[in-house]
């Protein structure tokens, strides 16, 4: 009970703040967090960090058979974002106009991702915003 509370938290708070971590021991950082470094195993030491959400654009496809969950959204893209600070992160890409592109300089924000149920639980998660 303990450790599934905790680790939906651990989600919930990645999923809101971009938070990784990042080794000490090598710097690598990471995200989602890592409770052991892959390079250093044993001898990694974690440290918790919050991405700011700079990235480029690694990779990116157009969907336009969506899951039920999005299926008032497509087309939309979604894409792998290389951040800044390291790690690859998969998210949506927003539809401001600029066409997605490779290397096309990104910014995370936070936007209303969908909304479940009759009682409409909004949930909320990052996008990625072209600049
Ligand atoms: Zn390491």
């Amino acid at each position: 009970m303990e450790r599934s509370s905790s680790s939906l938290w651990r989600k919930i708070r990645a999923r809101y703040n971009l938070v990784g971590n990042v080794c000490e021991n090598c710097s690598t950082a990471y995200f989602p967090p890592r409770i052991v470094c892959r390079k250093c195993g044993r001898k990694s030491k974690m440290e918790e960090k919050r991405f700011n959400g700079d990235g480029e654009i690694f990779s990116f496809t157009k969907i336009r058979v969506p899951p039920d969950t999005f299926k008032d959204e497509a087309p939309y893209f979604i894409g792998i974002i290389k951040l800044k600070e390291g790690p690859m992160v998969e998210g949506h890409i927003i539809d401001n106009g600029v066409e997605p592109e490779i290397g096309g300089k990104v910014r995370a924000q936070f936007r209303k991702m969908y909304v479940e149920g009759d009682e409409g639980l909004i949930y909320y998660h990052y996008k990625f915003e072209p600049l």
